[in-house]
């Protein structure tokens, strides 16, 4: 590379988001969300986006946005109809902030900042800047996984980035954005990060950044050694095959199906394997953690979607 002075920075820089702009314009993936400036729209994208592959966010995305088209329709929606158009996207939860964001929206007005984002009810540092990087096309350091692993390894010589290396990114993606038309390159670097800079196996050879890239000549040569990933934890309740997350999505879905269902059934609707003696504490604990969460409500040992918005 050569070396070090501001000018040739910046000429290195430049570079890299020519290069990289111009591979966006040619196979950059065509997102529904990509096609609006609507901050709502965007807002939705992001917050689906959230611990959710792409392909399935479409579909999702598209018929909520025909349900709920609006800051002030999702605001007046409640909570029986919300979770209905969300089943099957996972992490309900993320439902309920939304429409907290969007009441706050309504009274307030739309945030024009990225802290204004940060300050609405569901939205994370991440989200924050993404949305705003996308609503007022201006650039900003949206760090996701895939923002994480390309800037690790195109500027870092880092192979498998962490958490711990963020501010180092920030700083690196900063550096690259630094005029205002900059902002497209996030989407590029989304997508090179998903399509090409793959987290087990980068596919140097297909890079545009290839020759820009401090870390393809450790890949090309394969004397990168993969550290040992550290495995996420999701509660699973002992002698379970699947984690809480997945009866708390089958019990909203039996909700959605019936106006209420007796807690002493629920378990044996949601699990071929419960047995009420060894189970019904772990049932007991997820409803509460449920209702805890505003998704279901508890009247009379029957549990229902609740009534209220
Ligand atoms: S050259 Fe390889 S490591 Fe570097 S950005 Fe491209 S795919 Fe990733």
């Amino acid at each position: 590379m050569p070396s070090s002075s501001p000018r040739a920075k910046k000429q290195i820089e430049d570079g890299r988001i020519r290069t990289l702009l111009l591979w966006y314009r040619r196979h950059g993936r065509d997102l529904p969300w990509r096609r609006t400036r609507d901050p709502y729209a965007i807002c939705v994208s992001e917050i689906m986006l959230q611990q959710t592959q792409v392909a399935r966010v479409i579909p999702f995305y598209e018929s909520w946005m025909k349900r709920f088209p609006s800051w002030e329709s999702l605001a007046n929606a409640n909570t029986p109809e919300l979770i209905r158009a969300w089943s099957g996207l996972g992490y309900n939860r993320r439902a309920l902030y939304l429409r907290e964001a969007a009441k706050t929206v309504c009274e307030r007005g739309v945030p024009h900042t990225e802290e204004g984002w940060r300050a609405l009810k569901g939205i994370g540092p991440y989200a924050a800047a993404a949305i705003h990087t996308f609503v007022a096309q201006e650039p900003a350091a949206a760090i996701d996984t895939n923002v994480r692993r390309v800037i690790g390894r195109l500027v870092l010589r880092k192979p498998f980035p962490t958490q711990q290396d963020d501010h180092a990114v920030r700083r690196a993606l900063q550096a690259i954005f630094h005029r205002k038309q900059d902002w497209k390159a996030l989407h590029a670097i989304m997508d090179l990060g998903a399509m090409v800079c793959q987290a087990r196996k980068p596919n140097c050879l297909e890079c545009p950044l290839r020759e820009q890239c401090v870390s393809a000549k450790r890949f090309l040569t394969s004397s990168v050694v993969r550290p040992k990933t550290a495995i996420v934890q999701e509660r699973i309740h002992e002698g379970k095959r699947f984690p809480d997350r997945i009866y708390r999505g089958r019990i909203l879905r039996l909700l959605q199906t019936a106006s209420s269902y007796s807690i002493r059934r629920i378990g044996n609707m949601i699990d071929d394997s419960y047995d009420d003696t060894q189970d019904r504490e772990w049932i007991l604990r997820m409803i509460d953690r449920m209702q805890r969460d505003g998704l279901i409500e508890m009247k009379r040992e029957r549990i229902q979607l609740p009534i209220q918005k």
